[in-house]
């Protein structure tokens, strides 16, 4: 093998792609000097590999790319740890090189945050709910995927399914612990040759970052296997969706989460249902920037168990937003490091920096407004007649990507949440995957969203 190796300096761009440029491993350094050039139309490419046109940002400017050394990751995958499972092919017959890369800021020249940069983005919506409340996000990105294998599924959630895909199980998860993901649990899925691995949270930047980062660590390992892994919003209209259930805690300065309160419903804070109310009053604009693929919102119908409806729930998967119960058996963590709210409205089509920064903000402007405690429905929210619907306060989510736009462009609050530059880049993004997407049946559409994510 050659003795060079390549560390990649990369950003998730709008369309939750992560695009980079890379620079010999060993002239990486933390001093500053790292930095690689970058253009600021690439942040108007699509997914789909147009470049959208009209978009804010033409042929001038420069930026640069510039490393987060908290965000390094470098994993080895050796040939001689790859072994053969049903249905992979061993590929290749050298060493693979190991996957490196460093998460990087977009900036100025001058090394100034760029007002389109998606981990600015989130970094400012975290600085204002810390300025505003003092408190600190913690969170983390719960993710589904499919191995794209020829080979007949096992059954839902068997063992047998597990097995049968080894050694990706196993080389996965330790991939993701030496990326510093910190995986939790492996779990198969009730969709064809579907997993989920959910993480340990952390705090919101490297919560977000662990999830680009586990997004491509699965796919090298898929790659390694001579498979690929997809985390399109939807394979297959007749199956199951690959989800991306964002969970979310707070912090105060003592280090206690005050979402939590014994005395309330679920154990949901006064401040925590505020918070949940001003994630389902912005809905129909959150998912704009949370499901903003063309194929996104065919997974959020009812009884898909994704989220089927605008609604905050305890013990209920078709709710957008969900108090996991507590578990209060021996060994249980306390229930104030248990409470979480889990968004279930988002996918991997999603930038994890626009998503959580949106949600963050969502959630504050509900504390803000002090907006009353949203109903905890117990019931499933698609058999609600329309007087029951009202009462409880549950809505549908958009229908279609253009309806989330829709929402997005009249909801003057959402739309502020991003730069006028930003808004502006990502809605020619998005106009572009639409029009591409236009009389295209949803078939065909999840089969060209399956080679893309
Ligand atoms: N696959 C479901 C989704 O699309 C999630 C199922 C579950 O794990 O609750 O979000
Ligand atoms: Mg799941």
């Amino acid at each position: 093998m050659s003795s060079t190796e390549l560390a990649a300096l990369v950003c998730c761009d709008l369309g939750a792609i992560v695009r980079g440029r890379s620079v010999p491993s060993d002239t990486l350094s933390g001093d500053g000097g790292s930095s690689v050039g970058w253009v600021p139309a690439n942040l108007a490419l699509t997914p789909i590999g147009t470049l959208a046109e009209p978009n804010p940002f033409g042929s001038t400017g420069d930026l640069r790319l510039k490393p987060d050394f908290d965000a390094h990751v470098r994993v080895e995958l050796g040939y001689e740890e790859i072994g053969v499972g049903d249905g992979f092919e061993r590929i290749g017959g050298r060493e693979r090189s190991p996957l490196e890369l460093v998460l990087c800021d977009i900036v100025e020249t001058d090394g100034s945050a760029w007002e389109c940069c998606p981990r600015s983005f989130l970094r400012a919506a975290l600085s204002e709910l810390e300025a505003t409340l003092g408190l600190q996000t913690v969170a983390s990105f719960e993710h589904e995927f499919q191995l794209l294998l020829d080979a007949p599924p096992a059954l839902a959630f068997s063992l047998e399914a597990q097995r049968r895909a080894e050694p990706f199980p196993s080389l996965v998860f330790d991939a993701l612990r030496r990326a510093g993901v910190a995986p939790e649990r492996f779990m198969p899925e009730y969709a064809s040759h579907q997993f989920e691995i959910p993480v340990e949270p952390a705090a919101g930047l490297a919560a977000a970052d662990r999830a680009v980062v586990l997004r491509e660590v699965v796919r090298e390992v898929a790659r390694a296997l001579g498979t690929r892994a997809s985390f399109s919003p939807l394979l297959d209209p007749s199956e199951a969706g690959n989800g991306v259930h964002i969970h979310l805690s707070l912090l105060d300065a003592d280090g206690y989460n005050p979402l939590y309160d014994a005395a309330r419903p679920a154990g949901l804070s006064e401040l925590g249902a505020r918070f949940a109310a001003g994630v389902l009053e912005h809905a129909a604009a959150l998912s704009a920037l949370t499901a903003p693929s063309p194929v996104s919102a065919a997974r959020l119908r009812p009884h898909r168990w994704s989220a089927g409806a605008v609604c905050l729930a305890q013990q209920n998967r078709e709710a957008l937003l969900r108090v996991p119960p507590l578990v209060t058996s021996a060994g249980a963590g306390a229930p104030a490091t248990q409470l979480r709210l889990e968004y279930r409205g988002a996918d991997a089509s999603a930038n994890p920096y626009l998503a959580l920064g949106a949600i963050v903000r969502a959630g504050l402007d509900g504390v803000r407004r002090e907006l009353p405690a949203p109903a905890l429905l117990d019931r499933d929210p698609a058999l609600l007649g329309e007087v029951d619907a009202a009462r409880f306060g549950v809505g549908a989510l958009p229908a279609s990507l253009a309806a989330s736009l829709d929402a997005l462009a009249f909801n003057e609050t959402a739309r502020e949440w991003l730069s006028p530059l930003l808004y502006e880049a990502y809605v020619a993004v998005k106009r572009a995957e639409l029009d591409a997407a236009g009389g295209v049946e949803l078939d065909k559409l999840c089969k060209r969203y399956a080679a893309i994510y």
